[in-house]
């Protein structure tokens, strides 16, 4: 059986990244080391997506890479002898839901550590693989419809995914598991939204719940703009005084850990 997967420099599966958040929150004290695994579908078409998530050919993202799961079994294997946390990402592992659960299950018997990359639309998933899980990191890219469904190119189904997001992180907060909840930043981000979501994520009550506000680096067509640093450093500084319970960092860019400013 073949499933598509997203290339990352030419390669499948290799991309490392760290999940500095983990530091932040102090889970841990030394920065894990996750391969990533990226799925070729997405529910969402954001139009910003790194990914190009919103280039679709039938269901699945377009340059996506058809590898067999054997194949896919024997790099989980040799990932975990080399001590690297198997992060299943996308696209979104939810449109793969049966694969992430064997891979996620595999692991765990192992004795590795298994995290999720999901944009919050399916806690279906969420509760499918929580057990077999050690941190994840949900997207909530807007508290409000409108804006939510702009954003995520999801149409007349973005109530139900905005809904499907706020129940996703709860049952995650739940059980205390470590998430990193990540919203993206563009100019017109307004400091009243990012109220509401705090209120909503101190209402989760997960002391191992980090909240990154990712800035908009400017990959989509006219439409999105990038925000001023400095105005989203000083929104969020308000926002941590008045919610000091909250961990609140901002990645300002994708060099490893300096690139995440925690405020
Ligand atoms: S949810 Fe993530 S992977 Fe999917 S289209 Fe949006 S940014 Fe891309």
């Amino acid at each position: 059986m073949k499933i598509p997967v997203l290339p990352y420099k030419g390669e499948v599966f290799e991309e490392v990244r760290y999940a500095h958040f983990l530091e932040k929150t102090g889970y841990t004290t030394t920065p894990l080391p996750m391969k990533i695994l990226s799925f070729g579908a997405c529910n969402y078409s954001c139009p910003y997506c790194k990914r190009n998530g919103y280039r679709k050919e039938g269901n699945y993202i377009k340059d996506s890479i058809w590898v067999e799961t054997g194949e896919i079994a024997e790099k989980v294997k040799e990932h975990l002898m080399h001590g690297y946390v198997i992060r299943l990402s996308g696209g979104d592992p939810c449109c793969f839901g049966g694969v992430a659960k064997a891979i996620a299950k595999y692991v765990k018997r192992k004795g590795g550590m298994v995290s999720i990359a999901h944009n919050g639309s399916d806690p279906e998933f969420v509760q499918q693989l929580i057990d077999y899980t050690d941190f994840w990191a949900i997207d909530l890219k807007s508290i409000r419809p409108d804006r939510f469904r702009r954003i995520t190119g999801t149409g007349n189904k973005s109530n139900k995914y905005l809904n499907n997001t706020l129940m996703s992180i709860s049952l995650v907060s739940w059980y205390d598991i470590p998430v990193e909840v990540r919203t993206i930043i563009f100019d017109d981000t307004e400091e009243s939204e990012l109220i509401e979501i705090a209120k909503f994520l101190k209402s989760c009550a997960n002391p191992n719940l980090y909240w990154t506000l990712r800035l908009y680096k400017g990959q989509a067509v006219g439409k999105f703009k990038s925000p001023e640093l400095t105005k989203v450093t000083d929104m969020a500084r308000r926002i941590r005084e008045a919610y000091p319970v909250l961990k609140i960092g901002i990645r300002k860019n994708w060099n490893g850990e300096s690139g995440l400013l925690t405020i």
